[in-house]
């Protein structure tokens, strides 16, 4: 009988962690784009609506997945929010999207003076 509820509460367990795998995109170690080993670093919180360059979501997807050069922390902002945070990031990542920002200057969305 004690065997029945050690075996029971282990499938439990790796039920969960089954579960909580699914719903939880897993953070690589290595770069999917480039194969660079992800390295920690803290960077600044953006707070409020951020205004991207056009085209930059499907560059990111495609050519710097793991640049996180920033955090955007949403809109909701006191003055207990903090100001950084840690990610993982990969190098290679930062210098495609420095490079990809440079050849797309002139696509920057700008809101005109009210
Ligand atoms: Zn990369």
């Amino acid at each position: 009988m004690k065997h029945r509820v050690r075996a029971a509460a282990i499938i439990l367990v790796a039920l969960s962690l089954v579960t909580c795998g699914r719903s939880t995109p897993a953070i690589p170690n290595i770069c999917p784009v480039h194969g660079s080993p992800l390295k920690d670093d803290t960077v600044r919180i953006v707070y409020g609506l951020i205004e991207h360059r056009n085209g930059i979501h499907n560059a990111q997807r495609d050519k710097f997945p793991w640049a996180n050069d920033l955090i955007e922390g949403g809109c909701v902002v006191s003055t207990e929010s903090p100001k950084f945070g840690p990610v993982r990031y990969c190098p290679a990542c930062r210098e495609a999207k420095l490079l990809w920002r440079s050849e797309h200057e002139h696509l920057i969305v700008r809101k005109s003076p009210t």
